[in-house]
């Protein structure tokens, strides 16, 4: 099966919604209306700025994510997001699972995967970011973690859905660090995933977009791209320059 090559930047908690729309501006300056290399690109901003950078990609082939979603699509709850609003405002994907929200807001493997749901139901892409803290990686449990994470996902989610889904494999210890695993240990667990995928949904496996994230730079991006059961890059904080990320996308596999 063939699988478009998917680079997307997740801001986090940076810039504003000027400085969104500047960004989207440039990168259409840097690269034309579309990707390169049939490639596809996905720019993950804040909340405030999913809309106004969806505005500025219309009629581009750049997408828009969010960076989380709330459960539920509209109700008294103060201060959330959900899939429909999301959805929406333009957005294709939406992250659910990033190791920010599992370490900082709590978030369990069943609320993860009942955000990924969310997201499939309101017809979003859910990017679902997995990945195992450093003192799992040095007992040797990264297989054991990445299984627990997956389970409920893959036991909530229609085997038909997966056409849709993007799993992000992210160390927790490689996330805004500098160290990155080996490009081959990466490649395995990718692999290792989609072997788990496979086991519970059959051929759709093949359909699922696998990125590896985490201190992805100019410099490295190429080596991870290049193996084989690597889709493609979630991107931090060598995404924030539309210059940077721009030359990312471009970059020839070997
Ligand atoms: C991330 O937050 O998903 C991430 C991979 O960050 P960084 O590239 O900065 O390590």
């Amino acid at each position: 099966m063939t699988r478009v090559p998917l680079l997307a930047g997740n801001w986090k908690m940076h810039k504003t919604v000027e400085e969104s729309r500047a960004y989207a501006r440039h990168l259409i300056d840097l690269l034309g209306a579309d990707p390169p290399l049939g490639r596809e690109m996905v720019v993950i901003p804040p909340f405030l700025s999913v809309w106004a950078v969806c505005r500025q990609f219309a009629g581009t082939g750049f997408q828009v994510g969010a960076q989380n979603l709330d459960l539920g699509r509209e109700g008294a709850m103060t201060g959330a997001v959900s899939a429909y609003h999301i959805a929406e405002a333009g957005a294709r994907y939406v992250i659910v699972g990033h190791s920010e929200r599992r370490q900082f807001f709590g978030e369990t493997d069943d609320v993860v995967a009942e955000k990924a749901k969310a997201a499939h139901a309101a017809g979003l892409s859910p990017i679902v970011c997995i990945g195992e803290r450093e003192d799992e990686f040095d007992a040797g449990k990264t297989e054991e973690v990445l299984s627990r994470q997956l389970a409920p996902v893959l036991a909530i989610l229609p085997a038909t859905a997966w056409e849709r889904v993007v799993v992000a494999y992210e160390p927790v210890w490689a996330i805004g660090t500098g160290r990155v695993p080996t490009p081959a240990q990466a490649d395995h667990l990718a692999g290792f995933i989609r072997q788990a995928i496979f086991s519970a949904v059959g051929q759709t496996a093949g359909a699922v977009r696998i990125l590896y994230g985490g201190s992805v730079s100019l410099a490295n991006i190429q080596t991870f791209w290049g193996m084989p059961d690597i889709d493609g890059a979630l991107v931090g904080g060598a995404s924030l320059k539309a210059a940077d990320f721009a030359r990312m996308a471009a970059v020839p596999l070997e």
